[in-house]
């Protein structure tokens, strides 16, 4: 499965200590990110990582562009929810297209670690059914 991984500042220490607890699990898959936080969590967990541009610069926009070709299975996006962002209209279409491809997504850590479960468990494999 292809996970991608983006956390806005706030949320990167989260990010690193929820990859750090599920290694075993995402390192069966197929990890990318944007820069900062692929940078981080494979600093902290050795992970291999497929690292696009900073959120800032369109990394979140090379995701999209991927998740627009229904390459992504899970994306994990903890974005922080008090402090606005200037490139959030970007983010939101983010969140559309995983709607529009039914790709699951989180957006904080309860529904994340539900998630990785739900991926350990096979209950995702559906999608490499639906990406063919
Ligand atoms: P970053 O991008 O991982 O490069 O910081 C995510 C963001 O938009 O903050």
């Amino acid at each position: 499965m292809n996970i991608a991984l983006i956390a806005h500042d706030s949320k990167k220490e989260l990010m690193v200590q929820f990859c750090i607890a599920y290694c075993g699990v995402l390192s069966r898959h197929n990890l990318c990110a944007t820069g900062t936080t692929g940078k981080l969590v494979s600093e902290a967990t050795g992970l291999n990582i497929q690292r696009y541009l900073s959120g800032s610069q369109g990394g979140d926009q090379q995701i999209a562009a991927r998740i627009s070709c229904n390459e992504i299975d899970v994306l994990i996006f903890f974005r922080d929810p008090l402090n606005a962002k200037a490139y959030e209209p970007h983010e939101m279409n983010l969140l559309r297209l995983c709607d529009v491809h039914n790709i699951p997504l989180a957006t904080n850590i309860a529904t994340a670690e539900a998630l990785i479960h739900a991926l350990e468990r096979g209950d995702l494999d559906w999608r490499e059914i639906v990406r063919g």
